[in-house]
């Protein structure tokens, strides 16, 4: 089932996410909440959806890069964004490092903003201690566009939306 995103506006997008206890993580209702957020990302498309885009107030995040959607892309742009397919996977409760500080820039977009992209800059390589899906703790290290998608979806976790982090003067109609 898809589930209504909400946009812009919504408080929710400007709260700080509640944390999910490891036994909540292996609840029922938990494991249909990541099935319908995976669904709704798929469906948009998007790279990565966080609770509160779908209405929850829960530090819960899913990510997924498919190859298929790189097809559009040119080898070159696939190459200086050091983006790769990344399978599906869920973060709750991250806690984000910084490993290369270095800005890269790029456009950005959100479906929470949807019809609209900016530049963004953002950490070349972090570091996210989290819980998966079923509580156990992962550590992941990313680069190029994963990081990217990481710090994207863990600021929606805080109530910051890429629009607080855009060069303004980027901003541009993508519709
Ligand atoms: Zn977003």
């Amino acid at each position: 089932m898809v589930l209504p995103i909400v946009y812009a506006g919504a408080p929710v997008l400007r709260q700080k996410a509640r944390v999910l206890s490891t036994e909540e993580l292996k609840s029922r209702a938990i494991a249909e909440l990541v099935d319908r957020m995976r669904e709704t990302m798929r469906a948009a498309p998007g790279v990565g959806l966080a609770a509160p885009q779908i209405g929850e107030p829960l530090a819960l995040a899913v990510i997924e890069d498919r190859a298929e959607y790189q097809d559009k892309l040119a080898p070159e742009e696939i190459a200086r964004r050091e983006r790769q397919p990344v399978p599906f996977h869920v973060i709750a409760n991250p806690r984000l490092t910084v490993l290369e500080a270095a800005p890269a820039v790029f456009l950005e977009g959100c479906l929470s903003v949807p019809g609209y992209a900016a530049e963004v800059p953002r950490a070349l390589a972090v570091k996210v201690e989290a819980l998966d899906h079923r509580g156990e703790r992962v550590v992941i290290e990313a680069r190029g566009w994963h990081a990217r998608i990481l710090q994207h979806e863990i600021d929606h976790l805080e109530g910051t939306l890429y629009i607080d982090r855009m060069d303004s003067r980027t901003f541009v109609a993508t519709g």
